[in-house]
């Protein structure tokens, strides 16, 4: 079993992976980890509260198939920003900072995120059928056996079909960076057998201060083929345990084993 943030981890440096999962290194979570998980924690209650709130009345595919591309069915009342901030504050990590002004700093930047993000979610009505979905991915042609396993943020119903949105609190990718995005072919796999159907959209989701930030992009066969091929590729490097280092100042500066490591490049 391997999990997509092992892949991820293996992708950014094999050393990172050998520190990380081989050798178990302890670690200090770092304040943009720290941060991230707090707005990811805040937007999984969010959507939880989403979830429970359409069971109790949701509107159906013929209804949602009669909206005009402008209508829009108005909120839940309890589903609104006061609530969104109250979970903010509610799910903030205060671990990873160096002082009381940093912590205070990320607590109000959250806030501003979120007010952005908010803003974002009410340009439409929402049905979410998915938050923090967990999969299993068995991935064929590999000796012996490979499962995969990972969880999608948010997945929603629209009036074409299935959306599948991933967060994230890094600056943007480009266009070409998200339609090669290997995350996001896992994701189109694992969507497919979960609701039996290809998703439609697949969006990396850009929450920052400046604004949020959609990357919309597909996938065919051919790409998820590819996928399929690159993370066996993956899987057999770390099956023959090669773990060379591949330093950047960029990688290892957000690294958490630098201090140890005598390859790194910052
Ligand atoms: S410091 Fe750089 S080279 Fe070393 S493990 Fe971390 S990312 Fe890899």
């Amino acid at each position: 079993m391997l999990s997509y943030s092992q892949l991820q981890t293996y992708r950014r440096c094999p050393k990172q992976y050998e520190y990380a999962f081989v050798k178990k290194n302890p670690r200090q979570i770092s304040p943009g980890e720290s941060f991230g998980s707090s707005i990811h924690n805040t937007l999984k209650k969010f959507g939880e509260l989403e979830l429970t709130e359409k069971k109790k009345n949701p509107p159906s595919r013929e209804q949602l198939s009669l909206l005009s591309e402008n209508q829009t069915f108005s909120p839940e009342q309890a589903i609104n920003l006061t609530t969104l901030i109250t979970l903010w504050r509610e799910c903030f990590i205060a671990a990873g900072y160096v002082s009381r002004a940093e912590t205070d700093a990320r607590l109000m930047q959250g806030e501003a995120m979120l007010r952005l993000f908010f803003d974002w979610w009410s340009e439409e009505e929402r049905t979410v059928i998915g938050i923090e979905t967990g999969f299993k991915l068995s991935i064929p042609g590999v000796a012996g056996e490979l499962t995969l396993s990972g969880r999608i943020d948010r997945t929603e119903r629209t009036k074409t079909g299935i959306r599948i949105i991933d967060y994230k609190t890094t600056p943007p990718v480009t266009q070409p960076q998200a339609d090669a995005d290997l995350q996001l072919s896992l994701y189109a796999m694992a969507a497919q057998e979960k609701w039996g159907e290809a998703p439609t959209e697949l969006i990396l989701l850009f929450i920052n201060e400046e604004g949020v930030t959609e990357r919309k992009t597909q996938r065919n066969t051919g790409q998820r083929k590819d996928a399929l091929a690159a993370i066996r590729n993956i899987h057999e490097h770390i099956s023959s345990r090669d773990f060379r280092p591949v330093p950047s100042v960029n990688t290892c500066r957000g690294c958490p084993y630098k201090f140890i490591c005598g390859a790194r490049a910052v």
